[in-house]
């Protein structure tokens, strides 16, 4: 409804009552017009101005007439009859009655008795008359004949009067004349009131038209707007309805169970995912409280309930996860509303829950191994340290770092290295006691942390655990074995550090240990920051180490067992620091391949090689190492054969060796490359065999033309049958294919006694001489052109 609905309906009954007033102005102003009709009508009918002249022309008339008649009877030998004169002196007698009205018609100003009222004199003139009158009744009337003197008498009398009567004849007609003038005037005045009147009921018919018209159109217009509200309310009674269903089926397919209960605490919604929840299968549930509900529902319903009850008493509003003890999760979100009552859903959150569990679970598990990772093992060691109630709290922690793992990773390929670290994270979890807390950092890197434990302790696990983890394990057909360094800090609420600082530590520990030979437990010590300082100076220098002249190459000779003739001499590259002095090639090495700066080192010893190896006798060749990092270069064949050019040494007379690493890791390039040096006409040789992981298969697959027994094997000579087994064992397949093995870091006349008697063609090691430069060599072992040093060995 608008806002000038009021206004219209003010209006309506305004209208109404001007209507009802100009109906009674009309009704009045009828009975007031009908009234003076009357009244001018009655008027009318008394009206008689004429009557009192008439009446008085009429007496004097009749009394002229009696006078006249008299006289005439009066004069002598008149024939007129007696009777004619007593006729005419009765009619102006009963015409003199007419002046003696009752004097209650006095008032009345039409009446002639009025008139005569008006001026004594005219009474008195009538009693004049009267007793002349008399007189003449007297005479006509003595006897049979009539007393003529009396008669004389009474005409003399009478014509006294004629002036009189004359004059109240005239008399008469004024007052005629007046009264007629003010009827005149009255009726005028009537005429023209009702000629008012007849305007006001002109007005007021018109008015009644106007209000008429106004109130019908209102009327309509009111009609008009009604229709609209109806069409409107049957719109909206249709859009309910349809709203209604809609609520209803929403209701109805809503994922939420619903229920809302009014001001008086009984159930006044629901949907049938409510049902469904409270497990009540039949009946209709409006109008039952809570607590019958609770009473007819399953456990379910029964715990969502409890949980939401002490919210519903105190009227909170209530947005909660309730697990419920069959695994099953339901957000229930309980509002009161303004009316008193209150609403609540229930959705089921199981689902959600599980994957917000998983997500968790993810964000702290890697996703590998399934071990803690990093962030939930740096969360683990601050809630100890932040631990308020430990009084005396320390821990150890344990930064594992596997051995060789990149290259397993590299040789057998990714799948195999993610189950390994699968199998080693396995392992590590069902070996730990407890109290040890594993994770893995990513990578190869695993930690361990313990709250438990001294000193000795710690290196006592270490040294158990690296064993445990060492032992083989078997990956679809490979039979792998991996090293394991540990670097170990210590925390404790005395001497607090910050958990990054504890890692660092860690790390520092981790290091020295993996540069102290694979295998090795190290603790933390402050000195050993001076060697990760050491380190990191050391990876900034070696990039400037060829242009300060700071490297130098030695070389190291391969023996014949038998002859004890050098046939080969190893050159290794050899790094003075301008400061640091001497620095182990393992160090600098490892740093060249991952600063990329093995490049131009393994290039420029191999230049070094070849330009010293072209003056030695020709069946003499040199062995130069090529590290799996120069075998991303797909030009490397072209600068070794540049080099060889250059120096002029043939390529037969070059032995590069290769660890079994570089020739898996990426076949195709290495392949390409391998094949290259092949047809180049370059020797290869397998270093360090027995360390990877697919040795004999890497020899199978390629033809390489010599064999270097890993030093590992050698060193466990002559007691280990193992590594007697393994030596023989490569010795006959070397010979069988046609391929030349060398022993290397042969230290002791046991070892090589026992390499001659498993028939290995060729010795390398410190028994022999360990790797210097040339000229250092003892004599009979330095390359001499046309000379040999078998006579020499032999001497010795
Ligand atoms: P490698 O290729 O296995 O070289 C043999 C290593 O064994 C040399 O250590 C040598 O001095 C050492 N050795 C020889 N005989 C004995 C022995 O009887 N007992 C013991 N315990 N050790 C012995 P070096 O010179 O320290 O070289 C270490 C490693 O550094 C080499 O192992 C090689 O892998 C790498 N390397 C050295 N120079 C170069 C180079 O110019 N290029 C590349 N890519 N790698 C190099
Ligand atoms: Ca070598
Ligand atoms: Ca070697």
């Amino acid at each position: 409804m608008s806002s000038n609905e009021p206004n219209q309906l003010f209006i309506i009954r305004l209208l109404n009552w001007l209507l009802v007033g100009t109906v009674a102005l009309f009704a009045v102003a009828t009975y007031y017009v009908g009234s003076l009709e009357a009244k001018r009508q009655h008027d009318h009918d008394t009206f008689s101005p004429y009557e009192v002249a008439f009446a008085v022309a009429q007496t004097v008339n009749e009394y002229l007439r009696f006078e006249q008649i008299l006289a005439m009877y009066a004069l002598p030998g008149s024939t007129i009859p007696i009777d004619d004169v007593r006729l005419r002196l009765d009619i102006i007698i009963g015409r003199l009655q007419q002046f003696e009205r009752s004097a209650e018609h006095v008032g009345e100003d039409r009446l002639v008795v009025h008139f005569m009222h008006t001026n004594p004199s005219y009474g008195e003139t009538m009693d004049e008359v009267s007793k002349a009158l008399d007189i003449a009744d007297i005479a006509l009337n003595s006897g049979d004949t009539p007393d003529m003197e009396l008669v004389h008498e009474s005409l003399k009398a009478l014509k006294r009067l004629d002036s009189k009567m004359a004059s109240l004849a005239a008399q008469a007609s004024s007052h005629s004349a007046q009264l007629y003038a003010g009827d005149k005037r009255e009726l005028r005045e009537i005429a023209q009131f009702s000629e008012i009147l007849k305007a006001i009921l002109i007005g007021c018919g018109a008015l009644l038209v106007i209000v008429l018209t106004i109130k019908l159109r209102l009327l309509d217009r009111m009609q008009v707007r009604l229709r609209n509200l109806t069409d409107q309310l049957t719109r909206t009674m249709q859009s309910v309805t349809v709203q209604n269903e809609r609520f209803d089926a929403a209701l109805n397919t809503m994922n939420h169970a619903l229920c809302m209960f009014d001001k008086n605490r009984k159930l006044a919604v629901y949907n049938s995912r409510f049902r469904e929840l409270t497990g009540i299968a039949d009946g209709n549930l409006e109008g039952l409280s809570i607590i019958a509900l609770r009473k007819k529902g399953n456990r379910t319903f029964q715990y969502l309930h409890d949980a939401i009850a002490p919210s519903v008493i105190k009227r909170h509003p209530q947005l909660v996860i309730t697990d419920l003890p069959n695994k099953t999760s339901f957000q229930v979100n309980q509002t009161p509303m303004a009316n008193g009552g209150w609403l609540a859903t229930f959705e089921d959150v199981s689902g959600i829950r599980a994957a917000e569990a998983r997500i968790t679970h993810m964000a702290l598990h890697d996703s590998l191994t399934g071990l803690p990772n990093r962030a939930h093992f740096r969360q683990r060691l601050e809630q100890i340290m932040t631990d308020k109630n430990a009084t005396d709290s320390h821990m150890a922690f344990f930064f594992l770092d596997l051995d060789k793992f990149k290259d397993i990773n590299d040789t057998l390929g990714h799948q195999v290295g993610d189950d390994l670290l699968r199998a080693v994270a396995a392992r590590m979890l069902a070996a730990l006691p407890d109290g040890y807390f594993p994770a893995r950092f990513g990578g190869d890197e695993f930690a361990v942390m313990s709250s438990a434990g001294e000193v000795k302790d710690h290196q006592r696990f270490c040294t158990w655990l690296i064993d445990q983890l060492s032992r083989p394990y078997l990956i679809g057909p490979h039979a792998l074995r991996v090293g394991v360094s540990i670097g170990i800090a210590a925390w404790s609420k005395r001497a607090p550090i910050s958990s990054e600082e504890l890692i660092r530590r860690a790390d520092v520990a981790l290091y020295q240990a993996k540069a102290d030979g694979r295998g090795q437990t190290r603790f933390y010590l402050p000195q050993l920051d001076e060697t990760k300082v050491r380190h990191a100076r050391l990876e900034t220098d070696l990039a400037f180490a060829l242009d300060r002249n700071e490297m130098s190459v030695v070389f190291q000779p391969i023996v014949d067992t038998i002859s004890g003739k050098p046939v080969s001499y190893e050159a290794l590259a050899r790094w003075t620091h301008h400061e640091l002095g001497p620095i182990p090639p393992e160090t600098f090495i490892a740093l060249a391949e991952t600063n990329q700066t093995i490049s131009s080192i393994g290039e420029w010893v191999l230049n070094q090689a070849c330009t010293q190896a072209v003056s030695w006798p020709d069946d003499i060749s040199v062995s130069a190492n090529i590290s799996p990092v120069q075998f991303r270069d797909p030009m490397l064949a072209y600068k070794i054969s540049a080099i060889l050019e250059r120096t002029g040494l043939p390529p037969r007379r070059l032995n590069v060796e290769i660890t079994e690493t570089a020739f898996l890791s990426s076949t195709a390039t290495n392949l390409a490359i391998l094949k290259q040096l092949k047809d180049l006409g370059v020797k290869l040789s397998m270093d360090d065999f027995g360390t990877g992981y697919s040795s004999l298969q890497s020899l199978l697959r390629f033809e390489f033309d010599r064999v270097k027994i890993d030093q590992s094997f050698i060193h466990e000579l002559p007691s280990s049958p193992r590594a007697r087994a393994v030596i023989e064992l490569v010795t006959q397949m070397t010979k069988k294919l046609n391929i030349t093995c060398t022993a290397e870091g042969v230290e002791t006349e046991e070892q090589l006694m026992c390499l001659t008697e498993l028939f290995c063609p060729e010795v390398q090691g410190y028994l022999i001489s360990p790797a210097c430069p040339l000229n250092e060599l003892p004599a009979e072992l330095q390359p001499q052109i046309g000379q040999t040093v078998s006579a020499g060995l032999l001497r010795a």
